[in-house]
């Protein structure tokens, strides 16, 4: 199956967003990536939308529609009637020019398709018992198919507006490459279907042709006004489709849009709700013109409506051989439903040992701790999704750290009061105060230090200090945390290697006087026997000489190092 929906690995910063706004939860944290799951997932594309680091991408075919054009093969688009609202800040005549500039030989909107398919819907309302739901939305035939099989029968059994216009423009241009523009990822997964019997060669939503129009650093020379189509135009509008379809509005006849406002309806009729005769059911809340593929300077869904109204000017019959019937399949895939004893091992893992244990905070993108649960035991989400377990995880392994460390860690804030005196600092230098937080650091040590760290913002590191007052003395590493407006000190106890180094000091001060003196008293009785050795003896005392001092120096670069 192809994949509609990419993330980028890269890109993905595992904020869980898209998890909380996907109705059906068709998303899999694995490794910190989301992944769309094609089996659940019905390609509404919210998730791309509410993406907010644009990690999620819609992979359409807008390729094959460049290659065909390359290739000088006659190319027949059919735009959905959201181009009402024009793409980013091109008008619709503006887009159309662009696509006669690229080679586009001919232009027209699905709408013509959406005019035959209305008819039928009210062919279908008039003459049915049963309830009727508008099969025009492929994201909402895709959510009967995987998720309610029980109401398929319900699906009116035609083919969609993209579908039944495709046929007609083929009638009309039989060796044209037929490609739809529009604002849905799921009539890309749609068209598929069509693609083998070449009733349409490709989908390509306004934002990947906004792209390339981008790229193109296209300035509208050339616009080709092109009418809307009356009724069928009002297809992408929460709505439209009853108004076009001429369906009047009472208690039995419901427009619906939204996933979540759909999973309700479709539960209600699953469990055998009655009341409901027609719904016309849109998976994108306000209609297709607030598709995921939409690219409009307009964010409000009215301003949207009132400018594709508007436009809407040209009437087209109906055509009694369109449209065509078509039927749905079961695509519900068998899942293995955990057990109680499975879903509580889980929730067991992330601190959740009772029901009052369960914050449902909704953190994790899942409604409640129990559904993410759920998820995990399906291999749908991690454990570390869960934000408040993660916390208190960080947490007590950050203070395990801080309150076991044999070093005294002091946190200041840019007035020097004190944030933190881990116990070992309070060890040292409280004074026997308990309560220290807020006090000025200079109540406790000379605070310079830290005060050039904070002005400057450059850390100390390994700076011996002797706090005599303590008996302490300490190398310390001072670092500022200017994003937190903090300083940080850890301080290790050097007090025993200090006198280490001293003792050391001190016996080598007493060999190198011994040896000083075993060296003169030697010089003396080689003095006695001067004509015996004459030369060589000056020698030697020049050599041991040389020997002392380097021994000197040595000791002295050493208590140099240790200041
Ligand atoms: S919304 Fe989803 S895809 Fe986007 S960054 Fe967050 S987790 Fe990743
Ligand atoms: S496209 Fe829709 S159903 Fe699919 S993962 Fe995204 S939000 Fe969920
Ligand atoms: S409402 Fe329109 S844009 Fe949204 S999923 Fe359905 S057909 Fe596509």
């Amino acid at each position: 199956m192809k994949e509609i929906i990419q993330t980028s690995e890269a890109r993905c910063q595992d904020c869980y967003r898209c998890v909380r706004e996907c109705a059906l939860k068709a998303i899999a944290l694995s490794a910190g990536q989301a992944k769309v799951l094609d089996n659940i997932c019905v390609l509404c594309g919210r998730c791309v939308t509410s993406c907010p680091q644009g990690a999620k991408r819609i992979v359409d075919d807008v390729n094959m529609f460049f290659n065909a054009l390359k290739l000088g093969e006659p190319v027949v688009v059919s735009v959905a009637p959201s181009i009402g609202c024009g793409i980013g800040d091109y008008s619709p005549d503006e887009v159309f020019g662009y696509l006669r500039a690229l080679g586009v030989s001919t232009i027209r909107h699905t709408a013509e398709g959406a005019v035959q398919v209305a008819h039928r819907y009210k062919e279908l309302y008039d003459n049915s018992s049963s309830v009727t739901i508008s099969s025009c939305c492929p994201a909402v035939v895709n959510l009967i198919e995987k998720h309610y099989p029980e109401l398929i029968k319900y699906l009116a059994p035609i083919e969609s507006p993209m579908v039944t216009h495709a046929r007609m423009l083929k009638k009309e241009f039989f060796n044209a490459k037929v490609f739809f523009l529009g604002p849905c990822p799921a009539k890309i997964q749609e068209a598929e279907d069509y693609k083998k019997a070449g009733l349409i060669s490709g989908v390509l939503t306004f934002s990947s042709l906004f792209e390339k129009m981008h790229k193109d650093n296209y300035k509208p020379e050339y616009s080709q006004p092109i009418d809307g189509i009356i009724d069928g135009g009002l297809f992408p509008l929460s709505g439209g489709v009853l108004q076009a379809a001429k369906i009047e509005k009472d208690k039995g006849v419901v427009e619906v849009s939204g996933l979540e406002a759909l999973i309700e309806l479709f539960n209600y009729l699953k469990n055998g709700g009655n009341g409901i005769k027609f719904v016309e059911a849109m998976a994108c809340e306000g209609g297709c013109l607030m598709g995921a593929g939409m690219v409009s300077e307009k964010t409000n869904v009215w301003s949207r409506r009132e400018q594709i109204q508007s436009y809407l000017k040209e009437s087209v019959p109906y055509q009694k051989e369109f449209p065509k019937p078509r039927s749905y399949e079961n695509k519900t895939v068998e899942t293995h439903e955990p057990t109680e004893e499975e879903i509580r091992a889980v929730l067991k893992q992330i601190g959740k040992n009772t029901p009052e244990d369960e914050t449902n905070c909704g953190g994790c993108g899942y409604k409640s701790c129990r559904e993410k649960a759920i998820a995990v035991c399906k291999g749908q989400a991690e454990v570390e999704m869960c934000v408040p377990y993660m916390k208190e995880k960080f947490r007590s392994f950050a203070n395990l750290v801080v309150n076991s460390t044999p070093n005294g860690i002091i946190v200041v804030d840019r007035d020097m009061l004190i944030q933190e005196f881990n116990p070992t600092a309070m060890e040292w230098f409280s004074q026997g105060k308990k309560f220290i937080k807020g006090l000025p650091l200079s109540l406790f040590i000379d605070p310079s230090d830290f005060e050039y760290v904070a002005r400057t913002n450059q850390s100390i590191l390994n700076k011996r200090v002797i706090y005599s007052e303590y008996h302490i003395n300490v190398e310390k590493n001072i670092i500022p945390l200017p994003e937190y407006d903090l300083v940080v000190g850890i301080m290790r106890d050097i007090s025993e290697e200090v006198r280490a180094e001293a003792e050391l000091d001190m016996i080598s001060q007493a060999t190198l006087e011994k040896a000083t003196k075993v060296i003169e008293e030697n010089m003396r009785v080689a003095q006695e026997i001067a004509g015996l050795l004459g030369e060589t003896t000056a020698e030697t005392k020049a050599t041991l000489w040389e020997v002392i001092s380097l021994v000197k120096k040595r000791r002295e670069q050493s208590q140099c190092d240790s200041r």
